[in-house]
This record gives structure tokens, sequence and C-alpha cells, in this order.
């Protein structure tokens, strides 16, 4: 006894279970990749665990860039 810890179903850790590290902070950047799902990020916390986050793409991504001499205006087709 001694860990009055209540944890329900569905709760999201969001700190380190070891040391209790905010998972805000993140203390050690090892690696990242981008993957389809989003950008995985491999880091350690200060008491050396080693975490492996998923960064979804954020909204409010470009969609659509045009860069280079664009073409305005379409040739008319001839009637
Ligand atoms: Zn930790």
């Amino acid at each position: 006894m001694g860990t009055p810890e209540t944890q329900t179903d569905g709760s999201v850790v969001d700190e380190c279970p070891r040391c209790g590290w905010p998972e805000s902070e993140i203390y050690q950047v090892l690696s990242r990749h981008l993957t389809s799902e989003g950008v995985v990020a491999y880091t350690r916390c200060a008491c050396g665990e080693v975490q492996v986050r998923v960064q979804p793409y954020a909204a409010g991504r470009v969609v659509t860039a045009s860069c280079g001499p664009s073409r305005t205006d379409p040739a008319p087709p001839g009637l």
C-alpha cells in the first residue's frame, strides 16, 4: 500500500510511469521518422526510459502550392 493511485480505464498516461516526467516536456529526442500516419518520434526521458510517440499530422497543412510559372487562362477551345 501507499500508492493512492486511482486509475480508471481509458485514462491516458501523460507522464513517465517511471519518474513522472511530463510527456509534454520532451527531455531528449533520439530520432524522428515520417510515416503515413504522422511523425514517429523516439524520445528518451530523464530517467533513461525510451518512449515512442506518434504525432499525427496536424490539420491546416498546405494542400496545394503552385510554384513556378503557371499558365493562367488556358487556351480556350475554338468553337
Ligand atoms: Zn522517466
